[in-house]
């Protein structure tokens, strides 16, 4: 005679295998009682599978919020909470959604709506997956950061600022606005750095960065293009108002003084501005005006701000 081995039962098979997984498993009944659920799941409501059985949803979640275990739940008011999740529960017959617990751990979720208005819930651990999105994107921000900012003065660097510069110049042309540019240097940097040296000189360079930054509106972006030149773009602004700005800027860069040991640097700066003529669309060209006036001042003895479409 052969031995017959019994044929496996599949039901305590599978019912075995959801006790043991990694991932969280849980019937609600019409009511909204947990009726069914493995101890990933319960671990979910921060409470051991006995506790759980037999409990509401509401009731799992309000446990939830008021001692800070298993699910984050950002709420002021948990019964309000608890009645918009209501609305969303049976809205579909299926719905998908990440949840992210006090212990740091993120599931991805699953709800599905079965025979008798029940729903089955579905959970898998998704931690490590997050947290390397979460690293990447810290390293890309990381990564940008350093490829647009000039890491002395804190401002965008020359590359980031001709790229914004020329967009938003573009875009203002577009709605028929005027911009433009002041080319901003600091007079005889050199010498302060040999009478004051580099420290000196790099804590001249930050403050006086701060100190046009503090002189411009919101949405004016600034730069640092050189080693001690500025340059700014002024949207939806003319030469007469750019002047103006220059003035103010000049005239704080006058007034600023740059407590170094027992040092109080003075420094001042000599400003070029220019327009976009008739929206003319050469971030390039506009700022070579600037740059032209720029000299203009310098020549005039410097401390000056020279405005011109030319
Ligand atoms: P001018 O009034 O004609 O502009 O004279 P200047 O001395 O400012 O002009 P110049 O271009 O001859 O000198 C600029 C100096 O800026 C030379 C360089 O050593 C200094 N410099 C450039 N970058 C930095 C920096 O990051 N830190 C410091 N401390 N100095 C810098
Ligand atoms: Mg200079
Ligand atoms: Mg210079």
């Amino acid at each position: 005679m052969m031995d017959h081995q019994s044929p496996p039962n599949i039901q305590q098979l599978l019912y075995d295998s959801l006790e043991k997984t990694g991932d969280c498993v849980g019937i609600f009944d019409d009511q909204d009682q947990l009726i069914y659920c493995n101890e990933q799941m319960a671990s979910l409501f921060g409470q051991s599978i006995n506790d759980v059985k037999g409990q509401t949803f509401a009731q799992l979640v309000e446990y939830c919020y008021l001692y800070n275990k298993g699910l984050v739940i950002e709420a002021n008011n948990i019964h309000e909470w608890i009645v918009y999740a209501n609305q969303q529960r049976r809205q579909s017959s299926f719905r998908n959604f990440e949840i992210d617990l006090h212990d740091n751990r993120w599931f991805l979720a699953t709800e599905r709506v079965i025979e008798n208005n029940f729903i089955f819930f579905y959970a898998t651990d998704i931690s490590e997956k997050k947290q390397t999105e979460q690293r990447l994107k810290l390293a890309s921000q990381e990564l940008f950061k350093l490829a647009t900012t000039d890491s002395l003065t804190d401002s965008h660097n020359r590359r980031y600022f001709l790229e914004i510069a020329n967009i938003e110049l573009q875009r203002n042309a577009r709605s028929g606005n005027d911009c433009s540019i002041l080319m901003i240097d600091l007079d005889h940097f050199k010498s302060l750095n040999d009478k004051f040296g580099h420290q000196g000189g790099d804590l001249t360079l930050t403050q006086s960065a701060k100190t046009i930054k503090d002189n411009l509106r919101p949405y004016d972006i600034f730069g640092r293009i050189g080693g001690e030149e500025f340059a700014v773009l002024l949207p939806n602004t003319d030469l007469t108002s750019a002047f103006d700005i220059g003035q103010r800027i000049r005239n704080a860069i006058e007034e600023q003084t740059v407590d170094y040991l027992a040092h109080k640097i003075r420094i001042t700066a000599s400003i070029g501005a220019s327009n976009s003529r008739e929206n003319e669309l050469s971030l390039e060209l506009i700022m070579s005006r600037a740059d032209t006036n720029l000299y203009r001042a310098k020549n005039q003895g410097r401390n000056k701000v020279v405005a011109s479409s030319e």
